[in-house]
C-alpha cells in the first residue's frame, strides 16, 4: 500500500531509496543498442537546447527550426518542446546512427538519466537568484525491451548520475523551476500569447533573446548593470540564468 501524499507509480517504476544499488550498464555490445533512440517522445528543457545547438554548431533559432516541435494544448501553462523523430518506420530520433548518438557529449538529460528518473518539487518560491531550494527523490524504470539490467554493472543514484553528467542538468532544471512551479502557477495562473513568447524566447532561443535585449528592444524590468555585465552574457549558461530572472519579472514581476 503506498503511503499518504506518495504519487502511485506505474509497475515498471520503483522508486529509489538513497545509497540503493541497481543492475544496469549500457555499452555499443549490448543487443538493444540504441533501441531507446526510437519510438520515444523526448521532452527537451531549456539546458537541452543550449547544449544541442552548440553541438550541432547553429543558433537557438536555426536549431528550434530545424530539430524541435512546439505543443501546446492550453490546458497548461507552458509549451512542451519535443525533439522531432526521423520518418524512417522506426521513429528514430534525429541524432541516432549505427554507431550511437551523434550528440554523445551533450545529449539530453532525459537521454542521460535513463534508467533513472528524478523529480524536483521546489521548496521556496521566495529564493532568489542561487539554486532552488528543492525536494528530490528518484525512481528507476525497467522497459521490457531495454537489456541493461541483466548485465551485471553494480551502481548507485550518485555514482550514476557523475558518470552521465546529470548534475549540470539538474542545476538549470532547478533553476528553471523558479518559473514552472512558481506559487502564481500552483494557484493555476494561465500565460497570455505574449508571455508564451517570452517563455520560448528567453529560455530556449537564447541567441535571438541575446541579440533583442542588448539591441534594446525587449521590455527590460532588470536592469543589465545589476545582474551580469554585457560580456558574461555572451557567455549562453550566464544568459540562461539571466533569462530566468528576466522571465519571472515579466510573467510574475519578481525575481525568480
Ligand atoms: S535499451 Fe537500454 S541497454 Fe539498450 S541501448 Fe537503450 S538504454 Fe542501453
Ligand atoms: S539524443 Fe542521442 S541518446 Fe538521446 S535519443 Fe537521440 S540519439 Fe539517443
Amino acid at each position: 500500500m503506498s503511503q499518504p501524499n506518495q504519487p502511485v507509480l506505474p509497475q515498471n517504476v520503483t522508486r529509489l531509496a538513497e545509497g540503493e544499488s541497481f543492475c544496469f550498464s549500457c555499452h555499443p555490445a549490448i543487443a538493444c543498442f540504441t533501441d531507446c533512440c526510437r519510438q520515444l517522445e523526448l521532452p527537451l528543457t531549456p539546458y537541452d537546447v543550449l547544449r544541442l545547438k552548440r553541438s550541432c554548431g547553429l543558433s537557438s533559432e536555426e536549431f528550434l527550426d530545424r530539430f524541435v516541435i512546439i505543443e501546446h494544448d492550453g490546458q497548461e501553462a507552458f509549451p512542451r518542446l519535443y525533439l522531432s523523430m526521423v520518418d524512417d518506420g522506426r521513429e528514430s530520433c534525429v541524432f541516432v546512427s549505427k554507431q550511437g548518438c551523434t550528440v554523445y557529449a551533450d545529449r539530453p538529460g532525459a537521454c542521460r538519466a535513463y534508467p533513472l528518473g528524478r523529480a524536483a518539487i521546489r521548496k521556496a518560491p521566495d529564493n532568489t537568484e542561487g539554486a532552488a531550494d528543492m525536494d528530490e527523490f528518484f525512481v528507476l524504470l525497467k522497459e521490457q525491451h531495454c537489456q541493461g539490467f541483466a548485465e551485471l554493472q553494480s551502481q548507485n543514484i550518485s555514482r550514476y548520475s557523475a558518470e552521465q553528467g546529470l548534475d549540470r542538468y539538474n542545476h538549470f532544471n532547478d533553476a528553471v523551476a523558479a518559473i514552472l512551479q512558481h506559487d502564481q502557477i500552483r494557484a493555476g495562473k494561465k500565460l497570455s500569447e505574449a508571455q508564451i513568447d517570452q517563455f520560448i524566447l528567453a529560455l530556449y532561443n537564447l541567441d535571438t533573446f541575446r541579440r533583442l535585449l542588448f539591441a534594446g528592444e525587449l521590455p527590460q524590468r532588470l536592469p543589465l548593470t545589476d545582474t551580469a555585465t554585457t560580456q558574461q552574457l555572451a557567455n549562453d549558461e550566464e544568459l540562461l540564468r539571466y533569462g530566468i530572472q528576466w522571465l519571472a519579472k515579466q510573467i510574475f514581476g519578481d525575481h525568480a
